[in-house]
């Protein structure tokens, strides 16, 4: 496949009537274009999904570990193509889409490790009268076939995050990624038919949510949904897929506390990434920092003169940090909620401009817990850093907020550090770095508005898998 890509159905490449033209975000050229699944292509998925969900489910442990092996060694050799490929699709300047490539390598190496590990436990019948000569235990079983929906900002690895733990357990999937980046799930597909992934194992369907993505919402025949999106998306999902299993991975407004005996220079020059990398597209992008007011000017100022050195420009070059953002409309959407801020009050320190889809790094001061810049996720280059006085203050604002996906804190003390931990009700807090933090294998998940249930191997195989309990009456 080079420009004119299919769907992955059975095993199979197949094409579609209508196409979607896939486009460089960059300078809007076309790179590829991928079939639009009809109502028969779904059919066709599904059913694929029904064959490939009965030899998946027989598939023993070593072998689904040994395909996951191989699925992460062939990621590491089709490195560069698939670093491009981000870089052209989503946006993402090469540094970062180099970073995902190599998480995506390891994210199947610890589902291929994950696939040996999956058991029961025992049960002491006993402890409850009536439980005698009983031996009880249970077992863990695939739930069968998986419908994932995944976002446009992380197209292999956020996608290796359903598909490497289904398929660890055994199960079969249906993927629709996102319609504005779908070329990475079907290199990830041909990856994976290479590495020896039955046939009906993972199909990949590409069309709007509204419609395709609807479909595996509302469809009997899929009994588990895994979604990472927008938090709307998210509730609406919940509202309409009836009993299935949901995990949602939504969005955040990430606080990021910096207290005055932190080690400075390294918090600054964190949370500069922490706000940027990526336009700040990330889930777990910075988008609220807590600041001491001894220390507020210092950092400000330090924050602004590394801001001013990032290179701003075309994806694909080396040394840019801060690409377009997916459309112009998104850039725009962004541009009017920074105007909404600075008519009530708040100070842009740099920043504010935009170019097309760019949308230029910006810092805001002054800003108010009302304003959207604030309160909403922004899911853009804006963050707004604000003083405190007293610790608990910082934790108490910190923690104000629809979401609860990640949150950072830097501070020597571990008492201070502590009662973040505690106050702060979020997924993951993180001591001395970004909440931009993660590595793969740890749970990572949000509660409140930022969803329902965890990623990260062990945890997903866990979502990914249904009790079976065993109760054997021994005669006395
Ligand atoms: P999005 O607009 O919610 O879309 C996510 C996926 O859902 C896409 O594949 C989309 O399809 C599909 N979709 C849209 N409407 C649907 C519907 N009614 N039914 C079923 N599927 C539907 O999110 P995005 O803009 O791609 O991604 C950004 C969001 O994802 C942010 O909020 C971010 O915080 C969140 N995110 C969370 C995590 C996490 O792990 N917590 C990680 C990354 C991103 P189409 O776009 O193709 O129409």
């Amino acid at each position: 496949m080079s420009f004119d890509y299919k769907l992955l159905i059975g095993g199979k490449w197949v094409d579609g009537e209508k196409k979607i033209e896939v486009k460089n975000k960059y300078n809007n050229q076309a790179i590829g274009t991928v079939p639009l699944t009809d109502e028969n292509l779904y059919e066709k998925a599904i059913k694929s999904a029904q064959e490939g969900f009965s030899i998946m489910s027989r598939l023993p442990s070593h072998k689904r570990s040994e395909i996951l092996k191989k699925a992460s060694s062939l990621i590491a050799k089709n490195q560069k193509n698939l670093e491009e490929t981000i870089a052209q699709e989503a946006g993402k300047p090469l540094k970062f889409s180099r970073a995902e490539v190599k998480r995506a390598v390891q994210t199947f190496k610890f589902a291929s490790e994950e696939a040996k590990q999956i058991h029961g436990q025992t049960i002491p019948m006993d402890a409850a009268s009536g439980g005698e000569n009983r031996i009880g235990f249970y077992m863990r079983f695939p739930v069968g076939i998986i419908g994932a929906i995944s976002p446009f900002n992380f197209p292999l690895n956020l996608v290796a995050h359903k598909v490497a733990p289904a398929i660890a357990c055994g199960n079969s999937v249906v993927l629709k990624p996102a319609t504005m980046t779908p070329l990475t799930s079907l290199k990830l597909g041909e990856i994976l038919m290479e590495a020896g992934l039955p046939k009906g194992g993972l199909n990949i369907i590409i069309g709007p949510g509204s419609t395709v993505g609807n479909w595996l919402v509302k469809d009997p025949r899929i009994q588990m949904l895994t979604f990472t999106g927008s938090p709307p998306v998210g509730k609406n999902i919940k509202q309409n897929s009836g009993l299935k299993k949901v995990t949602l991975e939504l969005g955040n407004n990430s606080p990021c506390i910096v207290d005055k005996d932190c080690d400075l220079d390294f918090a600054t020059q964190r949370c500069v990434v922490g706000s940027f990398a990526y336009s700040g597209q990330v889930c777990i992008s910075v988008q609220r920092i807590y600041v001491h007011k001894d220390i507020f000017k210092k950092f400000t100022s330090d924050f602004l003169e590394r801001t001013k050195n990032l290179k701003v420009g075309d994806p694909l070059d080396e040394d840019t940090d801060v690409g377009p953002m997916i459309t112009e409309g998104e850039a725009k959407r962004t541009e009017e909620w920074v105007e909404e801020a600075i008519e009530g009050g708040a100070k842009i320190l740099i920043g504010g401009k935009r170019e097309g889809a760019i949308y230029y790094p910006t810092v805001l001061t002054g800003v108010e817990p009302e304003m959207k810049v604030v309160n909403t996720e922004i899911f853009a280059p804006v963050v707004s850093i604000i003083p405190f006085d007293d610790f608990s203050d910082a934790v108490r604002m910190a923690d104000d907020s629809v979401y609860g996906l990640q949150a950072g804190v830097f501070t020597q003390d571990i008492n201070k550090a502590f009662q973040a931990v505690k106050g702060i009700k979020v997924g993951g807090v993180i001591v001395n770095d970004i909440p931009t933090y993660r590595v793969d294998h740890m749970p990572y998940g949000g509660v409140k508005e930022s969803g329902i249930g965890r990623e990260g191997l062990k945890f997903a195989v866990e979502e990914m898998t249904d009790i079976r309990m065993v109760v054997i009456n021994l005669p006395e």
